[in-house]
């Protein structure tokens, strides 16, 4: 989105002030979603009020490993990205394709016509905006543009935030995705919280965003606020839990096909497909076909699916890729090579998800390294 026709000063909005701003979203019919904790977790579901936010958590995450804990002061934003990211609601892991309204008498096709809410996403992170314009680059703008996810992408509202807290497991700074949203977005905040004051610096990034920041009573940043969200962002650069060297990834993991650390790995991986699951640019679906006993009513679904289930690759006679060594293998190649042929682009943001919630902690980062090892031969 280009911003050189808009108002590229920051702006301070006092934390007071954002519940406001909320409100003006939901007047305008808004479905308002964001992060709150729900079952010891920050997870993307509807927000009322500011106090719905994780107000004064944070998180800690390794591989394998997530725990909310209490800060020391008011945060709304002190946490990382959690087990959801947003592509539960722009590409939702159920969604019924079409049903038969016939009732048995022959069959006659109806399309489902869902009445998509239009969305406005609150505290979307960096690394988050490049997995949404990926998936924008496969559902939307690649050779098949999928309905459902356009109906729910169009007339999206985003009101980014910048990180100001790394997770355990984040690399974005190695992926280019973060710390900092360059993109993507209407409105994006650092949030500030100093001995007396709480407050966010606030960048515009469309028209939208600063009709909507019109509204609500804020001012121009200072030099010193200015330099104070710069150097949050900056020390949360810093900060980044696991880190992924990236170059030559590509031919290192296209030279590296045939490589028996594949098979170490594999005698770990459960093939559970929590990894892809939790990934925000996975896209992966499959169709299931439903009727009742009475063969009245036939319907068709979509679902998330994995390339790690067997199902994934089966055609006529098996699975192709039957060992945990191939699914393994297939999946992160095609994260961090082949998606790169395909779109142009990696296929991870360096979100850090799949690290945490792999439930034997295996390590994307990591499994880099070790091919890198083993061709070194240490
Ligand atoms: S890498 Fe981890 S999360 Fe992914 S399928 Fe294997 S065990 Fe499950
Ligand atoms: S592969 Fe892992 S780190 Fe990369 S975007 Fe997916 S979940 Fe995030």
């Amino acid at each position: 989105m280009g911003s050189s026709s808009l108002d590229t000063e920051l702006a301070v909005l006092e934390r007071d002030h954002l519940q406001l701003l909320l409100d003006i979203l939901g007047k305008r019919g808004y479905r308002v979603v964001g992060p709150t904790v729900r079952d010891r977790a920050v997870v993307y579901d509807d927000l009322a009020s500011v106090t719905d936010l994780p107000v004064g958590w944070t998180d800690e995450q390794d591989g394998g490993i997530y725990r909310l804990k209490r800060r020391n002061d008011g945060a709304l934003f002190g946490y990382a990205v959690g087990p959801d990211s947003w592509k539960k609601f722009l590409h939702p892991p159920v969604v019924r394709l079409w049903r038969d309204k016939t009732g048995g008498n022959g069959f006659q096709l109806v399309e489902e016509d869902e009445g998509v809410p239009r969305f406005a996403f609150i505290g979307v992170r960096p690394c988050e905006l490049h997995a949404i314009a990926i998936q924008d680059k496969v559902l939307l703008n690649g050779k098949y543009r999928d309905p459902s996810y356009e109906a729910r992408r169009q007339g999206l509202f985003v009101l980014a935030l910048n990180c100001g807290h790394a997770g355990g497991t984040c690399f974005c700074a190695s992926m280019n995705t973060g710390p900092k949203a360059t993109f993507g977005f209407d409105l994006a905040l650092t949030e500030v919280l100093e001995a007396d004051r709480h407050y966010f610096v606030v960048e515009i990034g469309t028209e939208l965003g600063a009709e909507i920041l019109r509204e609500v009573p804020h001012k121009a940043a200072s030099q010193a606020e200015k330099a104070t969200a710069e150097g949050i962002v900056a020390k949360t650069a810093g900060q980044m839990g696991r880190r992924m060297y990236t170059t030559g990834i590509k031919d290192l993991l296209y030279r590296n096909y045939e490589s028996p650390h594949w098979s170490d790995v594999a005698k770990l991986c459960l093939t559970c497909g929590n990894c892809t699951m939790v990934c925000p640019t996975c896209f992966c679906t499959t169709v299931e076909d439903v009727t009742d006993l009475a063969g009245e009513h036939a319907e068709r679904w979509r679902k998330w699916d994995s390339c790690f289930t067997m199902d994934f690759s089966y055609i006529h006679g098996g699975s192709v890729r039957a060992s945990p060594m191939a699914r393994y293998r297939q999946w992160m190649t095609h994260k961090l090579a082949t998606w790169i042929d395909q779109f142009g682009t990696s296929g991870c943001v360096g979100c850090g998800r799949c690290i945490t919630w792999c439930p034997v902690a295996i390590d994307i980062t990591e499994e880099v390294n070790a091919i890198r090892r083993s061709e070194r031969g240490s």
